[in-house]
């Protein structure tokens, strides 16, 4: 019996989040189709996002989607944020490798060719890695250099730094993500949580092709504390730190006021409201820094993330007792993909 047309997967699903894109998504579609042409190798879908537009993308998308075969539109109910964008379209990609790509050509679909031949050298995940930023307010740049390093830095997985979302992934990797139940989605940060084989190409990230950047400060600053705030506790430590040095700092206090009063160089109940002050200081903070250990155990727990990933289990085909006199062959072993959950 023949599969149902649904199951037949294509081999490349392309998704890119679109915000107020109307002038760009014409050359978008066209250069991205073209990619996907050339280095697809069978069947692709390029599946456009509609982030809450409020211009005409939309209406482009729809115009885009009936008349080009392999285009996909989606339309979601109101601006969500570029990361729930992209994790839209991953979640109706059926590609066996999936290309995120931004819409407003900054990305080059080109280097489709490069990350695919490294996909084909055994890679799960092929990221962009940013050369250059051309086109890109100094401020912009200047921020985006200082918070890449910052959160590798802080970071409790190892996040590369002058990475967006342009990358090309596995089914694999993109299904262990699309189960990932977390609300504040920083993919990037997500997809290096995932581990397996990951590589860069680098390239030059080149200007808009058009209309202005849908990033605005707000958004910039909320994916920033998404991104330190699910992959590292390192805040939450400064309660800790700052419990360390009030304790030093009372300590010291509490002597010169002590002192003071032996001496009897003080005023009448100016020692008991500098001691008093002085303990419930220090008592607060300590507190602080036992909630925060807890507040990171209980954020750890809510995000409910896998508890690892097994990449790979390799096994003697026999079971134990049944196994052959003579050991098998390397080539016999049997080998087997497998994901905990
Ligand atoms: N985008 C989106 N929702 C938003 C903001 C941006 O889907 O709320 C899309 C946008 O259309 C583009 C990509 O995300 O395809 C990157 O955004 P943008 O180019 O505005 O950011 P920048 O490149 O300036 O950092
Ligand atoms: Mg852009």
């Amino acid at each position: 019996m023949s599969e149902p047309a649904h199951d037949l997967r294509p081999s490349l699903s392309v998704v890119a989040p679109c915000y107020n894109e109307e002038a760009a998504l014409p050359l978008f579609v066209e250069r991205m189709m073209d990619a996907c042409q050339r280095f697809a190798g069978g069947a692709f879908e390029i599946i456009l996002v509609n982030d809450g537009s409020a211009d005409n993308t939309w209406a482009c998308m729809r115009a885009l989607a009936t008349t080009r075969p392999g285009v996909v539109a989606i339309d979601l109910a109101r601006n969500h944020g570029h990361q729930l964008a992209v994790s839209a379209g991953l979640s109706v990609a059926r590609g066996e490798r999936v290309l995120v790509i931004d819409a407003d050509l900054q990305d080059p679909p080109e280097l489709l060719g490069e990350m695919m031949a490294r996909m084909d050298n055994g890679f799960d995940v092929v990221f962009g890695r940013r050369r250059a930023r051309a086109g890109e307010s100094a401020f912009k740049r200047a921020t985006a250099h200082g918070f890449y390093r910052l959160l590798s830095r802080i970071s409790e997985v190892d996040i590369p730094v002058d990475v967006g979302d342009f990358r090309l992934m596995t089914r694999g990797i993109v299904e262990k993500l699309n189960a990932m139940p977390e609300q504040d989605r920083f993919l990037r940060g997500m997809v290096a949580w995932l581990g397996g084989r990951q590589t860069d190409v680098m390239y030059d990230r080149d200007t808009r092709s058009a209309g202005q950047t849908g990033y605005s400060l707000a958004k910039m600053l909320r994916l920033a504390a998404a991104g330190i705030t699910s992959f590292s506790t390192a805040p939450l430590q400064f309660a800790a730190l700052a419990t360390g040095l009030g304790v030093v700092v009372g300590i010291g206090i509490a002597a010169y006021v002590l002192r003071a009063a032996i001496a009897g160089e003080t005023v009448p109940g100016w020692t008991s409201l500098a001691l008093v002050l002085v303990f419930f200081s220090c008592a607060q903070l300590a507190c602080l820094a036992i909630m925060s250990l807890y507040i990171s155990g209980i954020f750890k727990q809510v995000k409910q993330r896998p508890l690892f990933l097994i990449q790979e289990r390799v096994a003697s085909p026999a079971p134990i007792g049944l196994a052959p006199a003579r050991m098998p062959a390397i080539e016999e072993a049997a080998t087997e993909k497998q994901t905990a959950a």
